[in-house]
């Protein structure tokens, strides 16, 4: 009996169903990470989606948004084909059109501007992978007002990095998960580098390395660390450079790296009010010098030989007095003001917390100290029989990035790496291909007024690193030249544009107006802007003379009706990620690892069932019809009729330098440069979609300063030359802007920022209170307000998403218990949350894991009722909010009624996690539903009728397979 029970029943359970009659790789979409995945499909439909166990990002994982990708493909919120504005701009009021006429209209809005006068496009994209061909594109047309979605998110990690270490964390390196003991994250969100961090974190739960969470709220990765400290938000800088005073008190730093591979050793010019004060002191080729303690004399800092002193000041043979970097950067954090004490009165972490992390950052680093039997060859050529690692490390994100003293703070992550010697070491942070570059790389932002010329290209790109005031591109009394303000004194290294400015400048006509402002993938009217309600204004205000718009003309590319679409004059529908081709390129923000170069490929693994197209071969087709020389041959015809796959194959940005390195050379036979081989996408998609080189192990450590990757790097177009790239703590760059301030130098500040340039641009790591908090009465805005990201949802892409809608349908405001109980607030009461700027209304959810001045919430849940095609009463717009309606995109005004940018004075990173608020009961009767709550949009014509429920895979379902074959006898 018991027999017959189990066995039939179990033995006909079919464990591994055949769930697909085809299968096709590609890369995954649904966040920033670039997984690599196996779609399944069954009679031509998406069937499901499983990772790829071969791909080096992910090895097979796949986390609960790639998995949901079908339903961002079969999402009702897709558009389904070109419209124009025929009602008020921001009423949603469109008539369908053909792709000739959108074509049309588009090529004559931007041909009429390439003629008259470029800077009149803003041309600006959200988080797309394509920044390789829209950046060259911009440069193409002619316009300096290009950037993508940067400027909004993690320039100051981006910009801190590349001007100290020439890498950064993300995209540009990670932590040696194999080999760290000692591993501290600071202000990550759950989102970002998300299938790759989690399984790092599970090698550090197998190896039993100590992981610290420093972020003010117990979420995801910080849930399950062995220790986290809820500091105060904006305050981790003060909180690093005590960690930096207890090592230099206690003499726990590494001076053998730091005298070989730093820039800590350079001689600094001492002549206080002097045009040279705080250069470095250079020899009669520019090469740094340095005092060679051997033969007590000036010295060519880049030498193998030398043995710089690190401390005294000298003087050299032309009379000037300097002094190492070293003993600045000594002086200044052994000073009692970086004393854990008084970083506990910022931070709200005790002293003797930060004392023993330092003691076991130090204590890991030098007593538990790896030694690889790897030999390795330095800059010098210098054979080392080892490979000497210190196995602590570090990884930072938003929650440095999004304050206006990110820069710094990242900054001063970077020097306690670099203290501690654990910048590309075994068990360090690593660096992954193409960088390390210089520290900052030699390439300069074009757009300055003789680089404009209307009907040609710029000589370079749009974005690149200022390395001096001679670099910014302003007007000779200061005005910026680009729309956005980037590059100018307000953000002089705002490497990658300044996003959240555009809308306000254009509008304002502030420094100029513009005609055409052209956005991709960016939902500037709701979560990617902030100070949102104005925002909506500003699109849609018209100037009183003329009753003309005061932003003319409005084209949007987008493959879903999100929030922005209604503010557009012309939108042209993409396609999704599973739909077009696409590469992960080198030249943008590939996919390597540490140990090995990498890039890859999307492949239209599905043909559009909609009148859509791939927004890169819409580009590429605009480019070609505007005539921009890269994209048309001598005889006016098109270079790449093939669309973007045919450019991602033969463009070649230098001489056998194109979008993908592997497989190049005619034959295919050349990996990294090489001809353009015209097969070779068939090569990635046979290869799973993706190119990956490895490095041989004596190549995998120390590229900043190891001669057979170097020599590698430069033969495939990383870097230009295989010399070493020195660590620069001490920021020349930074204080050629500050003597400027100063008075120095032909190009001068306006005088009203002269005490802002002076203040932030110091050539060493400072931590200053964040902005906002500086500016208004904390008393009334006691408390802090942030955002995290949570895992199931990347940005406001799974807004449409029918399954991780079931995880994060709304938004509730966290706050910490105890602070809750002090203000008489209980779990789900409503509580209004006021700013200098605006309220909000919101429900609010208790807990305990999170620091007591502050609350917070997910990040783009809130939807604005009507969009994305979902019901307008959806939870999303009745319950969901964003904090960005609270956020303002100017700094309250300085007593001279200047208002600044709300951002990072170095790099002009909006600094949208500098807000503070207060928390106040809502009354009974005030309606329970999420407000501010602005007017319904309307569907835009041709989106399909939204289903109550989404029966997706009911054609898989046994039932109604059974009742098909019902029907069909
Ligand atoms: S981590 Fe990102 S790229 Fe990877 S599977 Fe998840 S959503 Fe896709």
């Amino acid at each position: 009996m018991i027999r017959e029970f189990f066995s039939p029943a179990a033995e006909r359970l079919d464990l591994s169903p055949r769930v697909s009659d085809e299968v096709k790789h590609t890369t995954c979409y649904m966040c920033a990470c670039r997984c690599g995945i196996r779609v399944h499909l069954k009679d031509g439909q998406i069937r499901y989606i499983e990772g790829n166990r071969n791909h080096p990002v992910n090895r097979g994982v796949l986390c609960a948004k790639g998995s949901a990708g079908i339903m961002n493909h079969y999402s009702p919120a897709r558009l389904s084909k070109p419209l124009l504005r025929v009602g008020e701009r921001g009423r949603s009021e469109f008539r369908e059109i053909e792709w000739d006429e959108a074509l049309r209209i588009a090529t004559e809005w931007l041909g009429e501007v390439r003629r008259t006068d470029p800077r009149r496009l803003a041309f600006f994209t959200g988080r797309d992978q394509s920044q390789a061909l829209t950046g060259w594109w911009a440069s193409q047309f002619g316009t300096p007002n290009y950037a993508a979605h940067g400027g909004f998110c993690s320039v100051n990690m981006a910009a801190a990095g590349i001007y100290t270490i020439g890498g950064s964390f993300w995209e540009f390196g990670e932590p040696d998960w194999e080999l760290t003991r000692y591993f501290m994250m600071f202000g990550v969100a759950e989102d970002h580098d998300s299938n790759p961090i989690k399984a790092g974190l599970a090698k550090l739960k197998e190896s039993g390395a100590k992981f610290i969470s420093v972020n003010p709220v117990k979420t995801g990765y910080s849930a399950i660390a062995d220790e986290w400290i809820g500091i105060r938000p904006g305050t981790d800088g003060k909180f690093v450079l005590a960690l930096v005073h207890e090592l230099l008190r206690s003499d726990r730093i590494d001076l053998d790296y730091i005298v070989r591979y730093t820039n800590l050793p350079w001689l600094t010019i001492r002549n206080p009010g002097g045009a040279d004060d705080g250069l470095i002191a250079r020899g009669l080729e520019g090469e740094p010098l340095c005092w060679d303690g051997a033969t007590d004399q000036p010295a060519n800092a880049m030498l193998a030989g030398v043995t710089p002193r690190l401390a005294g000041e000298v003087t050299l043979p032309d009379g000037r007095r300097a002094i190492p970097a070293f003993e600045l950067m000594a002086r200044r954090y052994l000073d009692d003001a970086y004393s854990p004490d008084a970083a506990e009165i910022e931070t709200g972490v005790p002293a003797g917390t930060i004392r023993r992390i330092a003691a076991e950052l130090a204590e890991t680093a030098f007593e538990r100290s790896i030694v690889l039997d790897q030999p390795w060859t330095d800059w010098a050529g210098r054979r080392h029989d080892t490979m000497v690692g210190r196995p602590v490390t570090m990884h930072a994100m938003r929650g440095i990035s999004a304050h206006s003293n990110g820069f710094h703070t990242c900054r001063a992550i970077h020097l306690l790496q670099i203290l501690l010697g654990s910048i590309d070491c075994p068990g360090g942070f690593r660096y992954k291909p193409p960088f390390p570059k210089a520290a900052p790389p030699a390439l300069k932002p074009a757009g300055r007024a003789d680089q404009i010329v209307p009907g040609r290209p710029m000589p370079g790109p749009p974005l690149g690193f200022p390395t001096g005031p001679e670099d910014l591109l302003v007007e000779p009394d200061g005005t910026p030249q680009r729309i956005d303000k980037a590059f100018s004194w307000q953000a002089p290294i705002a490497a990658h544009g300044m996003m959240h400015m555009v809308i306000r400048n254009a509008w304002a006509h502030d420094p100029y107006p513009i005609d055409v402002l052209f956005m991709f993938m960016a939902n500037m009217s709701w979560n990617s802007a902030m100070n949102t309600a104005e925002t909506m204004d500003m699109l849609t205000a018209k100037d009183e003379s003329t009753g003309e718009y005061r932003i003319p003309k409005i084209i949007y590319a987008d493959a879903y009706s999100s929030e922005m679409v209604a503010y557009a004059d012309l939108v042209l529908p993409d396609t999704t990620y599973l739909e077009r081709w696409d590469c992960i390129s080198l030249l943008d923000r590939p996919i390597c690892s540490a140990d090995s170069a990498a890039d890859s490929i999307r492949q239209p693994v599905i043909s559009p069932d909609r009148d859509v197209r791939p927004f890169q071969d819409v580009l590429i087709e605009l480019g070609t019809r505007l005539g921009l020389p890269g994209l048309v041959k001598q005889d006016g015809s098109p270079r790449y009729p093939g669309g973007y796959a045919d450019y991602i194959a033969n463009h070649e940005r230098a001489p056998g330098i194109g979008m993908l390195a592997g497989w190049r050379g005619e034959a295919g036979e050349r990996n990294g440069a090489g001809a353009p081989n015209p097969k070779q996408l068939e090569r990635y998609v046979a290869n799973g979609c993706f190119w990956e080189h490895k490095l041989a192990p004596g190549q995998r450590y120390f590229k900043h300063a190891n001669r057979d990757y170097l020599e590698y790097a430069a033969s495939v177009g990383f870097i230009g030359k295989p010399d070493q790239i020195v660590l620069q703590v001490y920021s020349e760059p930074l204080q050629k802007f500050r003597l400027a301030a100063r008075g120095h130098g032909p190009v001068q500040p306006p005088d009203a920022l002269r005490k802002r340039i002076d203040t932030y641009f110091d050539p060493l790591p400072i931590w200053y209170p964040p902005f906002e908090g500086s500016l208004i009465d904390t008393d009334s805005f006691p408390l802090h307000a942030i955002t995290q990201r949570p895992m199931a949802m990347y940005h406001s892409w799974g807004s449409q998403n029918a399954w991780l809608r079931q995880i994060h349908g709304t938004n509730p405001l966290y706050i910490n218990r105890g602070t809750a109980t002090r203000l008489g607030i209980e779990d789900g009461d409503w509580v209004w949350v006021t700013s200098h700027h605006g309220r909000i209304k919101v429900r609010v959810k208790l807990m305990e894991g999170v620091n007591p001045e502050t609350v917070w919430t997910w990040n783009a849940i809130g939807k604005r009722s009507g969009a994305w095609n979902l019901d307008p009463a959806a939870p999303e717009a009745k319950t969901g909010f964003l904090l960005n309606h609270v956020i303002s995109d100017l700094l309250p005004a300085q007593p001279d009624g200047l208002r600044y940018a709300n951002s990072d004075p170095v790099t002009g990173q909006a600094a949208w996690y500098d807000l503070r608020v207060r928390v106040e009961k809502c009354a009974d009767e005030e309606a329970k539903t999420s407000a501010p709550a602005f007017a319904t949009l309307n569907a835009p014509p041709g989106m399909p009728e939204r289903p109550s429920i989404l029966r997706y895979g009911l054609l898989y379902s046994r039932g109604w397979r059974r009742k098909q074959e019902e029907e069909s006898r």
